[in-house]
């Protein structure tokens, strides 16, 4: 997840969906909030969008162009 917050960091491009906040993603008891978080974002200079999304339960994510 930190790696998306970078991305949005540096300007280059926006959150178009997220199914939660991304400092809000694990709880005050340090669980992941849902069992499948994902976040779209978009590239700012050419509009490509591109999905992250992670199962928590089985500790896997993806990174992918599209939605
Ligand atoms: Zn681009």
């Amino acid at each position: 997840m930190d790696y998306i917050k970078d991305l949005i960091d540096s300007g280059d491009f926006e959150m178009e969906s997220q199914t939660c906040d991304l400092d809000k993603v694990i709880d005050e008891n340090g669980c992941f909030v849902d069992d499948v978080i994902s976040h779209t974002i978009i590239c700012k200079h050419c509009g490509q969008a591109f999905s992250c999304g992670i199962v928590t339960f089985r500790g896997s994510g993806s990174f992918r162009k599209g939605r």
